[in-house]
């Protein structure tokens, strides 16, 4: 083979082998370091997408790298027909950093939408017909987590999905509509992260909070992408003072090992009964173990604060460049949307990732920045420079 068709050869190889449910790839990956990506020519990225809000130690940490060498020497796997002393440590941890405390359970599934389908199953326990959702979320892509997505045209192609879920607004009226007794639960998403970091209006979560008290509902709140530190709190519900009844997590949990908790407080605790609901992988010794290791070091390190600091510091940056492209910058801590002018986005993203920086330009308007949590100086300052270029260029 020539160079050139090496070079083109992966391409090729992913339009042929693999589904084509995702859009061409972007770049073909091959090593990271921190917040840094590297292709297979060589050419280094800035990785302010972290996999999607993932990475929250970026890239090869060596904190997981020790954890997960060591726990693939003991035990990768077991069934739920055991327990492991990493899985017991993460649920006590999950129930001291979500507040659930000692009344709180926690279920260990392997994704984002398998923590929304646990949350669903919980919702059917109580027995009560009607589910709401809100217009434009987005809680997964399988057919319970499908069902409570509000965007008509990820759902259309595969109904009939699972009955009982009613999308309204995102405004505290078309809540007080909607809800009656007949209602199991409410399942937001803090600040909606794949409609381009878009927040709850101020005030909505308490609102919604009084509104499922009274009506018996279950408040669940969709951390998945907001949660484990990512906002500026370990959960977005925390900066409000709201106490849920579930709250799903998954996305920054592992370092990037797949892993998918719900945590519930209280009453909703004792929903689920023994066989309701179960996952081969959940929760195995290798996930946990990552998960101990990854929100050990985010405590350890005070990742926490970072994103609360880091953040401002890049929103305020991005503010100050002046672009007449963007038109408002969203999100909280490390949760980052800059809203452009209308079909600008997808021409920054491009100019950005040619400029070696990674951003995700989510929809025409929107481009979502979550890099990791360990973000420092270094990396504000190329992010500032290469972000900058990609504007200037687009
Ligand atoms: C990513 C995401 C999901 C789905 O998680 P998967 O791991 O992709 O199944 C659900 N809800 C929210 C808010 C998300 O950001």
């Amino acid at each position: 083979m020539t160079d050139a068709a090496v070079e083109t050869d992966w391409r090729q190889r992913h339009a042929h082998d693999l589904m084509a449910s995702y859009a061409p790839p972007l770049r073909l990956l091959v090593r990271g370091e921190g917040c840094w990506v590297w292709d297979d020519e060589g050419t280094r990225y800035l990785d302010f997408l972290g996999g999607i809000a993932v990475n929250s130690l970026g890239h090869a940490h060596p904190v997981v790298v020790a954890a997960v060498e060591d726990q693939v020497r003991r035990l990768v796997h077991i069934s739920n027909y055991f327990a492991s002393p990493s899985q017991l440590e993460l649920a006590e941890r999950l129930k001291r950093i979500t507040g659930a405390g000692d009344a709180g359970r926690v279920y260990f599934g392997n994704s984002g939408a398998e923590a929304n389908e646990a949350a669903f199953k919980l919702a059917r326990r109580t027995g009560r017909p009607r589910i709401l959702a809100l217009k434009n979320a987005f809680h997964g892509r399988t057919m319970g987590a499908l069902a409570l997505t509000g965007k008509p045209a990820l759902q259309g192609p595969f109904e009939p999905l699972p009955a009982g879920v009613e999308h309204i607004d995102s405004t505290v009226e078309a809540l007080e509509q909607a809800i009656r007794d007949d209602v199991a639960m409410l399942i937001v998403e803090p600040i909606k992260g794949e409609t381009g970091v878009v927040p709850l209006p101020a005030g909505y979560l308490r609102a919604a909070r009084e509104l499922t008290e009274r009506s018996g509902a279950l408040l669940v709140i969709d951390e998945i992408q907001t949660g484990l530190g990512r906002t500026g709190a370990w959960f977005d519900f925390q900066h409000e003072g709201v106490v849920p009844d579930a709250v799903t997590m998954a996305k920054g949990i592992a370092g990037g090992v797949p892993l998918g908790a719900m945590v519930t407080f209280g009453a909703a605790s004792g929903l689920l009964q023994r066989g309701d609901h179960g996952s081969t992988f959940g929760g195995n010794p290798l996930a946990t173990a990552a998960a101990n290791a990854v929100l050990g070091e985010i405590e350890r390190a005070d990742l926490v604060g970072n994103a609360a600091r880091r953040g401002e510091q890049i929103r305020a940056a991005v503010e100050a460049m002046g672009s007449p492209l963007v038109t408002e910058v969203r999100g909280r801590g490390l949760l980052i949307g800059v809203g452009t002018t209308d079909g600008a986005a997808p021409a920054i993203g491009a100019a950005a990732l040619e400029a070696g920086l990674i951003v995700n330009p989510i929809n025409p308007t929107s481009i979502r920045i979550a890099p990791p949590l360990i973000v420092g100086d270094e990396e504000v300052e190329a992010f500032t420079e290469r972000f900058a270029a990609a504007l200037a260029a687009s």
